[in-house]
């Protein structure tokens, strides 16, 4: 992975071989990893697929009534979920996964607080000149711009600016949207481009900090392939509780982040993770699974705490990357450049990105 500063001469490489690991990471489509989770569930439990909530009726009582409420009815007090189309189900947890504009969410009582970044998330698929096998991001005035392998000489473009930039790139044709793509990556770094100031910088920077890995080019994009670029808003989200009786939130419908460090869906299956395992010693020690103290003891403790953490270290990168002052981006670049030539620090910061 390579990531550079688009108004100095900093970048870091970090390769999974300095952790002495085979790969990094996956960037996997959602398709793909929708798909392999259906076939994992087999038939050991019933799909009701496509489906959309109507309404679900939770035990009365208030968001922060954790598990009293529920446990003095008795475990059959369950929840009510109505489906469109008529179907009723009911059960004994709902686990909420249906996103930052949660249905279940607002229907468990449960408040979310947050901000809009002002900034919107271009994605595309692109196809490459030669196969890639990096994640490249640069951080450009207006957001970072990421070009992620996926497979077969096709990558991701997941690129954060401002309203106005993303409606040009939407409107753009394959070949227009992958120049504009080009343009905007090959700008910053150690290449010089900032003049004569830029340049004496760079070379001093290659003086100084003579060893690191060197700075590569990226592969360049041909076009956009299948559906156009399409942007989406950003935002930061956290919902003040994850549980409630009989409720448990998971994945964006308790947090979302801004993408800048493709870590949304990791922060998912985290949750999951500990939601599953949870369960699992709730019903080893006879524990109703929808009991909301429990839960919250189980998984909304460890997982508001992980969360959290990441979601403020993500904010405060995005904010270090806003600062345009010259003096701040030159300390910015700087510290790209210190990280980039000290191993152990690269190693902290790969493991606690790759959770
Ligand atoms: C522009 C952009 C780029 C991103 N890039 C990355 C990246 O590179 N890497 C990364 O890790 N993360 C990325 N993220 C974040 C990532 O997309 C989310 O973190 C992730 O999709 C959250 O998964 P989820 O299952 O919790 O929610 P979602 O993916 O939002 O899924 C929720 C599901 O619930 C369904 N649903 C909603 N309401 C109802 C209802 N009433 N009834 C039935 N179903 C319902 C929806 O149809 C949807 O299928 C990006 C986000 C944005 C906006």
């Amino acid at each position: 992975m390579q990531v550079w500063d688009d108004v100095g001469p900093g970048y870091v490489r970090y390769s999974a071989a300095e952790a002495g690991l085979a790969e990094m990471g996956h960037v996997a489509e959602n398709d793909a990893v929708q798909s392999a989770l259906a076939s994992r569930l087999g038939d050991a439990a019933e799909r009701i697929w496509p489906a959309t909530i109507s309404s679900i009726e939770f035990p009365p009582c208030g968001p922060h009534d954790l598990g009293e409420a529920a446990a003095a009815k008795g475990p059959a007090h369950l929840a009510e979920i109505r489906l469109e189309g008529g179907r009723t189900l009911r059960c004994r947890l709902v686990v909420g996964a249906d996103g930052a504009r949660s249905r279940t969410r607002s229907l468990g009582g449960l408040r979310a607080v947050g901000w809009q970044y002002d900034q919107r998330g271009v994605v595309a698929c692109v196809r490459t000149e030669t196969p890639n096998e990096v994640a490249w991001q640069s951080f450009l005035s207006t957001g970072p711009l990421a070009l992620l392998p996926v497979r077969d000489g096709f990558s991701n473009v997941v690129w954060s600016t401002t309203p106005e930039i993303a409606s040009a790139l939407e409107a753009m044709g394959p070949e227009e949207f992958a120049a504009a793509v080009n343009r905007a990556l090959s700008a910053g770094g150690p290449r010089g481009s900032g003049g004569v100031v830029g340049g004496f910088a760079s070379a001093a920077s290659r003086f100084l900090f003579r060893g690191q890995p060197p700075f590569e080019e990226f592969p360049r994009v041909l076009e956009y392939t299948g559906a156009p670029p399409k942007s989406f808003p950003l935002q930061m989200l956290h919902s003040g509780r994850y549980v409630r009786p009989r409720l448990a939130l998971v994945g964006d419908a308790a947090h979302a982040v801004h993408p800048l460090a493709g870590q949304g869906v990791n922060l998912g299956f985290g949750d999951a993770k500990e939601l599953a395992a949870a369960i699992a010693h709730a019903t080893k020690v006879g524990c109703d699974i929808g009991d909301a103290g429990f839960l919250a003891a189980h998984y909304e403790g460890p997982r508001r705490t992980a969360n959290l953490a990441m979601m403020g270290a993500l904010d405060s990168l995005k904010a270090v990357f806003g600062v345009q002052m010259p003096s701040f981006a030159g300390l910015r670049n700087l510290g790209l450049q210190v990280v980039n030539a000290t191993p152990p620090l690269k190693r902290e910061i790969m493991a606690y990105a790759m959770g």
